[in-house]
């Protein structure tokens, strides 16, 4: 599924439409022969195929951004992913040093980090609010963004509404008619 297994001159989009139906006859011959689910086949399959990319091709494209300071994979050494939300070497360095420092600080000083925690002003609140807002659109364009590469992938969208624990008709409501 490389670009040089395309044939020479093949416009590129033609090119990923054989692939896809490649993708999709790969799947059903694997799903007749070993009698699991049509997703289950599709997501070793792609497993498969991820595995052999090269990190080459991985470390050119923006894929995430650091939930805490915003950098771009391709801006950072190394991008760790958890569900929705990723952490950059510097901040997970950063992290590490305020832990360290919380660490010699005293239970006065804890006992005062908390009051500062839980005692917030509205004024406070609201400060927090665009930062927390900012977030839950990036989470949301990375959902998107995923749900897209599944349906390009020809996913289901059931599988899809299954995974996200969401009835079918609002997933595709929500992310059907992504404005290209
Ligand atoms: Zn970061």
């Amino acid at each position: 599924m490389t670009h040089s297994e395309c044939a020479a001159g093949v416009p590129i989009g033609v090119c990923a439409m054989t692939t896809k139906k490649h993708l999709k006859h790969l799947v059903r011959v694997r799903a007749a022969q070993t009698g699991e689910p049509y997703a289950t086949a599709l997501r070793k399959i792609l497993q498969r195929k991820e595995s052999s990319m090269s990190p080459d091709t991985i470390q050119h494209d923006v894929i995430a951004h650091c939930s805490f300071c915003s950098k771009p994979n391709i801006e950072v050494e190394k991008l760790v992913a958890g569900p929705g939300v990723y952490i950059c070497n510097e901040c997970i360095e950063l992290s590490s040093a305020i832990i360290e420092e919380t660490r010699r600080s005293t239970s006065e000083d804890s006992q005062s980090w908390r009051s500062q925690y839980y005692d917030r002003t509205s004024d406070d609140i609201l400060g927090l609010l665009p930062a927390l807002s900012r977030s839950a659109k990036r989470v949301e364009a990375e959902l998107a963004a995923w749900i897209k590469l599944l349906r390009e992938r020809d996913t289901d969208w059931e599988a899809i509404a299954d995974a996200i624990d969401i009835p079918v008709s609002i997933v595709r409501q929500r992310f059907g008619a992504q404005p290209k």
